[in-house]
């Protein structure tokens, strides 16, 4: 990683979710179910923690349940080679298309598999396409119910199906009526016009040339002293999985720039300093920043 000699780099946040390229809400839909198309996920999953192990990064990697149950074996690798496990719930359905009861049952139920996969259970939560929004935070009240010290299901940005503009745009202390979470946003940048621009996602990452996602990691350590938050899935990185999507605006956000996006990735890893999200925010020091 290049930094000025003596200089501390800051640790930047890597996670990615676990799911098979059908769970993608693109192709999806509601994302239930687990259609009999080719699982890809395990393989997909090892080509990651090559990348990772051979540049010696840990991350989070946060679990869908229904991977977790099919493929144990898949979670106790992940774990083995030091990487946290997060919950990125059971079927992959949207937060705020379900009520309470059904989010609370249907992470209960995603927390059950991992433990019984790994072991372990997770303490992080990452909500099925960013679907913690205004019209579904009660979620995160029920994250700390559950046990939960971290969430990282908030993107403070404007979108067509996430994303709550004006969030906090660092990690912060969040209170709910069950007590506080750690919420760590994905990373956004902000342009010198006050306008906020996401950083944080795999689909930039592979949709905009590599200086974009590097321009603005720079700018949020540089200028601010603060880590950036990013994510990608590992079906970002097979570009021979089938293609599912009917639309054309689908096809362009799921599949453009799978072929070169391994090679980002790699950039990225030997260009910045990244750990897990426990490791960059631990609860015992919580080190929150309240932005808004
Ligand atoms: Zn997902």
């Amino acid at each position: 990683m290049k930094r000025a000699r003596g200089q501390q780099p800051i640790i930047n946040i890597l996670s990615v979710d676990v799911e098979e390229c059908f769970h993608a809400t693109e192709v999806s839909g509601s994302g239930n179910g687990y259609p009999e198309a080719r699982p890809a996920v395990e393989a997909q999953t090892r080509h990651v923690l090559e990348l990772f192990e051979r540049h010696r990064i840990s991350a989070t990697f946060f679990m869908l349940g229904m991977v977790a149950e099919k493929h144990p074996r898949l979670v106790r690798e992940i774990a083995k080679q030091g990487h946290e496990i997060g919950c990125h719930s059971y079927a992959h359905s949207l937060v705020y298309d379900l009520t309470p009861q059904e989010f609370r049952q249907d992470t209960i139920r995603a927390v059950r598999c991992i433990e019984d996969a790994c072991g372990l259970t997770p303490r992080t939560y990452r909500a099925p396409s960013y679907s913690i929004t205004a019209k579904s935070l009660w979620a995160l009240e029920i994250l700390v119910e559950l046990g939960f010290t971290h969430d990282s299901s908030i993107y403070p940005i404007r979108h067509d199906r996430y994303g709550i503009p004006g969030f906090g745009r660092h990690a912060q202390r969040y209170e709910t009526p069950a007590g506080p979470i750690c919420e760590v946003p994905i990373a956004t940048a902000q342009l010198s016009s006050n306008r906020l621009v996401p950083v944080g996602g795999g689909g930039y990452l592979r949709l905009l040339p590599y200086c974009y996602t590097a321009a603005g990691v720079r700018r949020i350590n540089a200028s601010e002293g603060q880590p950036a938050c990013l994510y990608f899935h590992p079906w970002e990185l097979d570009p021979d999985q089938p293609r599912l999507t009917s639309s054309l605006v689908s096809t362009l956000r799921t599949y453009r720039g799978l072929r070169t996006m391994t090679g980002k990735v790699e950039r990225l890893l030997s260009d910045f300093a990244f750990g897990p999200l426990t490791a960059v925010h631990p609860v015992e020091e919580p080190a929150l920043v309240l932005v808004r």
